[in-house]
This record gives C-alpha cells, sequence and structure tokens, in this order.
C-alpha cells in the first residue's frame, strides 16, 4: 500500500558522499545533513556511484539507507533516485550528454542494463520498508514540446525512444509497491507559455497512459529539477501591471504565463489533473538552488513605471535570462527540503546536490559522454534558447556533476532562507 504523500512523516536519506563533500567546505556543516538525491547517470553508477567524487552504488545507498532508518525509530525514511541515463539523453544540451545513443541500440540497452538492474535491485525484500521515490528522466519529454529543431532530439521524437523509455522505467518501478515514480515537468521559464503548457501535460498524459497501470502508475511530477527559477517572486504576480502595461510584456517575463515556480507547479497539477489524472497526484519542486538571498535580493517592489525596469528591479530571480541553465551566478540555496509545504506539493526537495556542477565552462576531456556546452562559457553570447543573452554562468567550472567549490560557497552565501 502506497502512501498519498511519501514524504510526510518521513527524514530524508542524506546522501554520505554528497554530506562529506558538503561537510569539507567552510561553513558547509550547516547543510551537510540535508537530504539530497542519489544519482544514477551512467549504468557504472548503479555500481560504484555518479560522477565526481560520489563512490556508493545504489545497494550502499540502500543499504545505509535500512541503517538511517533504523536510527531514527519510528519514523519511515524517503530516499530519492535519480533516474537518468535515456539514450540520445539532454538532447537540446551538450554539457550531460550521456553514454547511451539510439542509432547504437541504446534503447535497448537502456532496459536490460540499466532500467532492469536498478528494478532487481530495488525490489529487494531487505528495502521494503523504505519509501524509494524515482524521479525519473529530467528533460526528456520537455524537449519533445520545444526542441525539435535539434536533430538528437528529432531522433528521440522519431524513433519513440524517450516515450518507451520512459514507459519502460515507470512500469518496472511501479511493480514495487514501496517505489513512487514521479516525471519531470521541467519548469515554467520552459513551459510556461500557453503554446507550450498544454501540449507538454497532453504528452505528459498519453505518455503515462501508454504504461500497464496506467495514468495510477506514476505519484506525480516534479519541477525545476537541477533548474533555478524562484519559488515565488514576492514583489509581483502575473497580474500585475505597470503604469497600465502587464508584467508579461516585459522582457523578463516574455508573455509567459507564470512569473514563479510555485504557481507553474500548482497549476501544471490542476491541468494534469484535468486531463484525467488521479486527483492525489503532487508535484515537488526543486529548490536546491533558488534561493536568491545575499545583498542582490530586492527588499520591495520597484517604483519604477516603466515595465521593464520594474520587472528588472523586482525580481529575487537575478538571471539575465530564465533560459540561463548552467552555474549560474549570484544564486543561493533554496528552501530546505521539507514535506507538505502547500498545496498540491508534496514537498520542496533538494534533487541536484548543491554543489555539484551543471557543466565545464570549457572543453575538458571526459569518459562520461559530456560534452562542452557553451551555455556554461561565462563568455557566451547565447542563443535562440536564451534571447542571446549572456551566459550567466561562474567561470572554472568542473565537468557536470563534479564538485565545484566555488560555487558551493557561493550558493551557502546567498542561501534564501539563509543557513
Ligand atoms: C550530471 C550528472 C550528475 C548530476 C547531479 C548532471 O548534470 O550530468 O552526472 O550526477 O548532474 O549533479
Amino acid at each position: 500500500e502506497r502512501v498519498d504523500n511519501p514524504f510526510e512523516g518521513a527524514d530524508g536519506y542524506v546522501n554520505p558522499d554528497w554530506s562529506a563533500k558538503a561537510r569539507s567546505e567552510p561553513g558547509g556543516e550547516a547543510v551537510a545533513d540535508q537530504s539530497t538525491a542519489v544519482w544514477l547517470d551512467r549504468i557504472a553508477a548503479i555500481e560504484s556511484g555518479s560522477a565526481g567524487d560520489n563512490h556508493m552504488g545504489l545497494r550502499d545507498h540502500l543499504d545505509e539507507a535500512v541503517k538511517q532508518d533504523e536510527a531514527n525509530g519510528s519514523r519511515p525514511l524517503t530516499i530519492q533516485i535519480v533516474i537518468y541515463n535515456l539514450p540520445n539523453r539532454d538532447c537540446s544540451a551538450l554539457a550531460s550528454n550521456g553514454e547511451l545513443r539510439i542509432s547504437e541500440n541504446g534503447l535497448q540497452r537502456y532496459k536490460t542494463e540499466y532500467i532492469d538492474v536498478i528494478a532487481d535491485i530495488l525490489a529487494d525484500e531487505k528495502y521494503r520498508n523504505l519509501r524509494i521515490v524515482t524521479i525519473i528522466e529530467i528533460d526528456s519529454l520537455p524537449n519533445l514540446i520545444t526542441n525539435l529543431n535539434v536533430p538528437d532530439c528529432q531522433e528521440a521524437e522519431r524513433t519513440g525512444a524517450y516515450v518507451e523509455g520512459v514507459r519502460y522505467a515507470i512500469d518496472k518501478f511501479y511493480e514495487i509497491p514501496n517505489v513512487y515514480n514521479y516525471v519531470d515537468a521541467a519548469h515554467h521559464g520552459w513551459l510556461g507559455w500557453d503554446s507550450n503548457f498544454r501540449p507538454a501535460a497532453e504528452l505528459f498524459a498519453s505518455t503515462v497512459r501508454g504504461t500497464k497501470a496506467g495514468l495510477q502508475s506514476i505519484h506525480g511530477f516534479i519541477t525545476n529539477t537541477a533548474n533555478y527559477s524562484a519559488l515565488r517572486e514576492p514583489y509581483f504576480d502575473i497580474n500585475t501591471t505597470v503604469n497600465g502595461t502587464s508584467v508579461r510584456q516585459s522582457k523578463w517575463i516574455d508573455w509567459n504565463f507564470y512569473v514563479d515556480e510555485l504557481s507553474y507547479a500548482q497549476d501544471m497539477r490542476r491541468e494534469l489533473i484535468s486531463l484525467g489524472f488521479p486527483s492525489d497526484i503532487g508535484m515537488l519542486i526543486d529548490t536546491s538552488r533558488n534561493g536568491w538571498g545575499g545583498p542582490d535580493r530586492p527588499t520591495g517592489p520597484s517604483s519604477a513605471t516603466d515595465v521593464d525596469k520594474f520587472v528588472d528591479e523586482s525580481r529575487i530571480d537575478r538571471r539575465l535570462h530564465a533560459g540561463n541553465w548552467c552555474n549560474q551566478a549570484g544564486a543561493g540555496l533554496g528552501e530546505r527540503p521539507q514535506a507538505n509545504p502547500e498545496p498540491g506539493i508534496d514537498a520542496y526537495v533538494w534533487v541536484k546536490p548543491p554543489g555539484e556542477s551543471d557543466g565545464a565552462s570549457e572543453e575538458i576531456d571526459n569518459d562520461e559522454g559530456k560534452k562542452f556546452d557553451r551555455m556554461c562559457d561565462p563568455t557566451y553570447e547565447g542563443n535562440e534558447r536564451n534571447g542571446y543573452n549572456n551566459s550567466g554562468a561562474l567561470p572554472d567550472a568542473p565537468l557536470s556533476g563534479h564538485w565545484f567549490s566555488a560555487q558551493f560557497q557561493e550558493l551557502l552565501r546567498n542561501a534564501y532562507p539563509p543557513v
């Protein structure tokens, strides 16, 4: 019997690999006991840990989770596992391209060498008391909505590999009674326009409807995974007007229907329920790096009468463009993980382990399938997906998933709520 909200009344698993890195940083002690997700970012991660200084395999984590669970008395323990290895992964970017290619039998390998192996481990009786949350394939389905001009995404769509891979993962995990599936639903700065909001919800629904148990087989969706979108813009909302002009017309909002992540996640949930999902689905929001505190955080609405000036001076999200996603300068840790923070939201979670890079700021040789994405290069002047803005990325970043001390330090300094 699955519970309605696997985070409610539960403790969160503390990943010793991440915790040790956080603790090794000055001031890191203050957050080192927060629960962060475990990423299975390649086949080898199942045995020996994800990129960077992570060494624990999936069984190591689950054994440790059982220990943490037993040490904590009667409270259940929730552990989050990120499933992230589709063939042609991250098809519209380069920094997190993975090891599998559709054209090289990648979907078959995904099923047999990755999903089947993970599912076998999760199904072990030893782990039956844990609440295992799977975060399924970030940036996959959303790429089929907006990025079909990119050849790797086209291939994912034409071959059906993303949809089939996601369905396969959901089916395998749903068979295990203590696993809770959450599927990625991008973030407001990606899918917040009417041209893509409804089509995305429809794709999520048709994908999940095609699983063996249909719309029942998932527990909910997650937004803002590994992204920086502010949870709330406290000084304006989508209905704010400035001198008679809607904030939607500002350059920053650019006709989006959402100005922040909480409103997006709650509306996306409503949309999904209207398409047939059970009314008890819940949303997760990754708040690991969307705090936007520190000295540059506005303290009230601007008094400017020009809409662009008003929005730029009032917004707490200090990015140059909401499409910027790599190692954003000025970001801070966001809300600490917590259950039931708002209606429809199962939890705020730290899925992206703060301090792990989004991508290298220059070309670095590697055997992880990762390429150089100029969105991680601080000198890059952008492309159509970020409105030809500067990338806003921090310099000297290591490969995605590797420890980035300077970023961790900045996240700590700019945390909001402060640590
Ligand atoms: C990387 C993964 C890493 C994850 C968490 C992704 O961007 O591609 O290798 O495990 O971030 O840091």
